[in-house]
Order: C-alpha cells, then sequence, then structure tokens
C-alpha cells in the first residue's frame, strides 16, 4: 500500500481544509483549486481507485459525494459542479488513493475540457460488443 497525500491527511499527519467527515469518508478543499471551494472526497480506507474499491465502501463514498455537492455549489454560488474522477495514471490519476472531485462551475470559468474524437459507427459497433461481452455479472 502506497503512503498517500491523502493518507497521510486521513491519519492527520499534514493539514486539510477538512468539510466533513463521518466514519468512512472524508471531504476537504483540493489544494490546487481548478475552481473556488473544489473539494474532494475520499473513503477513510485507503483504495487505490475503482478496481479494488468494495461496493459499500463505494457507496458510502458517492452518498458523501451526493450530499456535499449541493453544499459546494451553494457555497460557492456556482450553478453547477463537475463530477470527476480519474482512476489510473494513464487516466490523470495522480494521488493513488481514491477520491472524487467536486468542481464548483460558473459560467465563464475558463474551465474547458473532453474534447471529442472521430470514430466510425463500425468502431462503435466493436467496442459496444466487447464490453458486452464482457459482462458477466
Ligand atoms: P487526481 O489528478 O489524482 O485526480 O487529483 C489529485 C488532486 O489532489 C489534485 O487536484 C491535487 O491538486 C490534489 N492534491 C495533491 N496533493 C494534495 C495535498 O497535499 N492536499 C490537498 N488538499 N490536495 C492535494
Amino acid at each position: 500500500m502506497e503512503d498517500t497525500v491523502f493518507w497521510k491527511i486521513v491519519r492527520k499527519e499534514i493539514p486539510a481544509q477538512v468539510v466533513y467527515e463521518d466514519d468512512e469518508t472524508l471531504a476537504f478543499l483540493d489544494i490546487a483549486p481548478v475552481t473556488l471551494g473544489h473539494t474532494l472526497v475520499i473513503p477513510k480506507k485507503p483504495f487505490v481507485n475503482i478496481f479494488d474499491i468494495d461496493q459499500e465502501t463505494l457507496a458510502r463514498v458517492i452518498e458523501t459525494v451526493r450530499k456535499v455537492a449541493p453544499i459546494v455549489r451553494d457555497a460557492t454560488g456556482a450553478l453547477g459542479v463537475h463530477i470527476n474522477s480519474n482512476h489510473g495514471e494513464e487516466a490523470g490519476q495522480v494521488v493513488p488513493h481514491l477520491h472524487f472531485h467536486i468542481i464548483p462551475r460558473h459560467v465563464r470559468d475558463g474551465f474547458e475540457f473532453w474534447p471529442k474524437i472521430d470514430c466510425s459507427e463500425e468502431e462503435m459497433d466493436a467496442v459496444a460488443e466487447k464490453i458486452r461481452a464482457g459482462i458477466s455479472f
């Protein structure tokens, strides 16, 4: 298990602007916010990402996101929020302790992302078929 900054925050070894805490989850301000009020929600247990977390803990984390997101929106006067989460280094996950970003959004705040790719209907069919074939639950 990697000793990450978030694991240190859970253990209170380094400071953080904690805005909510319960027995399983923690919400605190991102140290380098995309917009003011950018909040991170984590499980207290050091799961890396979606590929190793159990269903119950993930449900608790999502429940905290659900409860905290409208409060972050209202506290920042935002019109909406991005709920974003990166899973795996190649997907942009820098801290290997599962987290959801709650990013307040305002009109013309300059935050742009998610360019679209061009792909054919055949490619869409093929990838959908591969995903369906992998599903065994
Ligand atoms: P990721 O790229 O892994 O999805 O996001 C990691 C986030 O953690 C980044 O937005 C980064 O600013 C934030 N972060 C990194 N180190 C610290 C820290 O020590 N304290 C806090 N509060 N946030 C951190």
